[in-house]
């Protein structure tokens, strides 16, 4: 399963936000998960076109879809040099699928800050620092090969060089590796490497209590956003120690809660809607009397690879899907309606799934 890493500086409430993980991940019904490990946290994807579905077809049960944060706790700075612990550090980063990366902009004169005060921007230079030193590294240390076929004219190492010269000149400039653009084929001749600037990334701002509901106006939050539109990650605004106390409240209570604050959408349900678009998912749905469910494939998957999400069976023996749109469901209020107005398609096996397809496979066993 494809994981969203959770890093940060120490005392930038990293834990208090996976606590909230967890948190609304136990209250969460049947998983069918036996032992979880303790840094990894499932959180259900909050999607209102499954409620939707659920109004119109009125199953027995209802059954989100699902995906994994892991906290990636150890020291940070240094981490490049290989000192102990943070070595640890980047091997963990170098395992999960995107980077979301804490950032404390709220104000505690109880709580120390490891840099003396708060500076977003300075903290998550410190971090990004450290992983940009690992892929030079990386990068250097293939340079180095490579550069000398390239001399005898080689020419795929010819083209390899070039692109890690486009890595270094961003790394020198201390940026990060998502923020080169490359061709497919360049992102191909990487893929080796497994860089970690080059995992997909957000950042997650961290404002006070008293701030939340008003966060446009947080000077740090600002500063935020404006590093992050630099290399087009996206932030997402939190108050984790709202959100731990969130976490604990069932649908009615919290949507209670949220209003009082003046708070449209939870922090961490933006939180993991943009994490699970940021690893490449999507979701579709069946929809059945007995059931009615959302299941996660990464986008580009094709009808069977899909099937396949729900059972291996189903992959194996896959015939066609039957498929209506979500937005056209809704519109014709049933699949016999939807078909009736042409609506309902009999895709193959080379349907490309969108995010949003009800689905019925058929398939031989
Ligand atoms: P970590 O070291 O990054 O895991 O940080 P923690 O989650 O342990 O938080 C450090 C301290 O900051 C704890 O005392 C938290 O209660 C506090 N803290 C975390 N988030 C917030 C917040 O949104 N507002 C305030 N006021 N304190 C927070």
């Amino acid at each position: 399963a494809l994981t969203a890493g959770i890093v940060g500086l120490p005392n930038v409430g990293k834990s208090t936000l996976f606590n909230a993980i967890t948190k609304a991940g136990a209250l969460a019904a049947n998983y069918p998960f036996a032992t979880i490990d303790p840094n990894v946290g499932i959180v259900e994807v909050p999607d209102a076109r499954l409620d939707k579905l659920t109004e119109l077809v009125e199953p027995k049960k209802t059954v989100p879809t699902s995906f994994e944060f892991t906290d990636i706790a150890g020291i940070v700075k240094g981490a490049s040099q290989g000192e102990g612990l943070g070595n640890k550090f980047l091997s963990h980063i170098r395992e999960v699928d995107a980077i979301t990366q804490v950032v404390r902009c709220f104000e505690d004169e109880n709580i120390t800050h490891v840099a003396g005060k708060v500076d977003p921007i300075s903290d998550i230079e410190v971090i990004n620092l450290e992983l940009i030193l690992a892929d030079l590294e990386s990068v250097d240390k293939r340079y180095a090969k490579v550069s000398k076929l390239a001399k005898q004219k080689d020419k795929e190492s010819m083209e390899e060089a070039a692109v890690l010269e486009k890595l270094k000149d961003a790394f020198a400039n201390e940026m990060p590796a998502r923020s080169v653009e490359l061709t497919d084929e360049e992102k191909k001749i990487v893929k080796g490497l497994s860089l970690l600037t080059l995992k997909p990334a957000l950042y997650v701002a961290n404002v006070s209590e008293d701030e939340v509901s008003d966060s446009e106006e947080n000077e740090y939050v600002k500063q935020v956003r404006e590093y992050a539109a630099k290399e087009g990650a996206e932030v997402i605004v939190v108050c984790a120690k709202i959100e731990e106390e969130i976490a604990q409240l069932d649908d009615e209570e919290k949507a209670m809660f949220l209003e009082e604050l003046g708070i449209e959408e939870s922090g961490l349900d933006q939180l993991i809607k943009a994490a699970y678009s940021l690893l490449g998912l999507a979701t579709y749905f069946t929809a059945g009397v007995q059931e009615v469910r959302a299941w996660t494939f990464r986008k580009g998957m094709k009808a069977p690879q899909c099937a396949g999400v729900i059972h291996s069976d189903f992959e194996r023996g896959f015939i066609r899907a039957e498929t209506v749109s979500f937005d056209d469901l809704v519109e014709y209020g049933s699949k016999p309606a939807a078909k009736e107005a042409g609506r309902l398609r009999l895709e193959g096996k080379e349907y490309v799934v969108q995010d949003g397809d009800v689905m019925e496979f058929l398939f031989n066993v």
